[in-house]
């Protein structure tokens, strides 16, 4: 029997996210960035931006047509460059076998949210191993499968490191690609923005007595720092994340038994009509949610409406 399209999915997304990965490091190499302000100087979209997300939407939209594919870069990919696409796919993940409640889902009923390149400031900045690129497959509203590359993992381990990694994982059959860690026990590590931060954002971080705070760009990034130990929560209490940022590291979170909502303590939908911000915040970690969300001041929670 042909494996689950879920599992083809993931698959094709994993080697997707790994072309993406050469697009960032090729942009950056070649030295012209093609800086271009969104909303504002905190909100960038460079030329690896523009490139991955038509790599990315284009390539899986080859392969699966009826899914939805959204984006966050606002971008036609009618007309993508053939050197773009990417047909290949893990074979080891397509050897593991589809959890049974999602062995029958149907292209149309997948909506993949896509970051092409998550972290865009720190990109800018040169901060590179804050960025990813972030592939998440919802279904049913629920991020089930998820990709995040990491295309400067180990750059400043030197010459003889490998360059770059791949975290996927899928609801019921778990995550890879990296060593699940918990935090330390009994200390309270807080990871949070660097380039958004505001008075409520720290005024909430203060409320749970940190021992320390971790200011790191990417929602990626930072729900890498979650699952490798680094950090025990992320706290985000403001808008300006959206879907595309928390699907895949939802996925992948979850996947490990982690749990991520808004800092109200409301899961996020991933249905294709759904808004795409995230205007009540992030909470997440991976162990001991409750001690957290538990702490989050309740004024903290009344400015944030979802
Ligand atoms: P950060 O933790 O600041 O890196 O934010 C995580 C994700 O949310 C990134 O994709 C940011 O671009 C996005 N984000 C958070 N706050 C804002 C904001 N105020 N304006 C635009 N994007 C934001
Ligand atoms: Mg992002
Ligand atoms: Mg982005």
């Amino acid at each position: 029997a042909s494996p689950a399209l879920l599992m083809r999915v993931v698959a094709s997304a994993y080697s997707v996210a790994e072309k993406a990965a050469t697009i960032v490091r090729n942009v950056m190499a070649a030295g012209d960035l093609g800086i271009v302000e969104k909303t504002g100087a905190n909100d960038l979209q460079t030329k690896a931006d523009r490139l991955v997300q038509m790599s990315i939407c284009a390539s899986l939209a080859r392969k699966f047509p009826k899914v939805t594919i959204i984006g966050e870069e606002e971008l036609s990919t009618d007309e993508v460059a053939e050197e773009l696409i990417e047909d290949g796919h893990c074979e080891e993940i397509l050897k593991k076998t589809c959890p049974a409640q999602y062995a029958g889902i149907k292209e149309e009923e997948l909506v993949i949210w896509v970051d092409p390149l998550d972290g865009t400031k720190e990109y800018t900045e040169g901060l590179l191993d804050h960025v990813t690129v972030l592939i998440g497959i919802a279904y049913e509203g629920k991020a089930i499968a998820g990709v995040i590359n990491q295309p400067y993992y180990n750059y400043e381990a030197g010459a003889g490191a490998v360059l770059g990694r791949t975290i996927w994982g899928v609801l019921g059959i778990g995550a890879f690609g990296f060593q699940l860690t918990e935090a330390p026990a009994g200390k309270h590590i807080i990871v949070t923005t660097r380039s958004h931060s505001s008075t409520l954002v720290n005024d909430c971080i203060s409320a749970l007595n940190p021992d320390s705070i971790i200011r790191v760009g990417g929602a990626g990034n930072k729900i890498i720092q979650l699952i490798e130990g680094k950090a025990s929560a992320y706290v985000f209490a403001s808008p300006g994340c959206k879907k595309w940022d928390t699907c895949a590291p939802e996925a992948i979170l979850h996947a490990v038994g982690g749990k991520i909502t808004d800092i109200r303590g409301n899961s996020f939908q991933y249905n294709k009509e759904v808004k795409h911000m995230n205007s009540a915040g992030v909470l997440a970690t991976l162990r001991n949610y409750d001690y957290y969300a538990s702490r989050i001041p309740n004024n903290v929670k009344q400015s944030l409406v979802p």
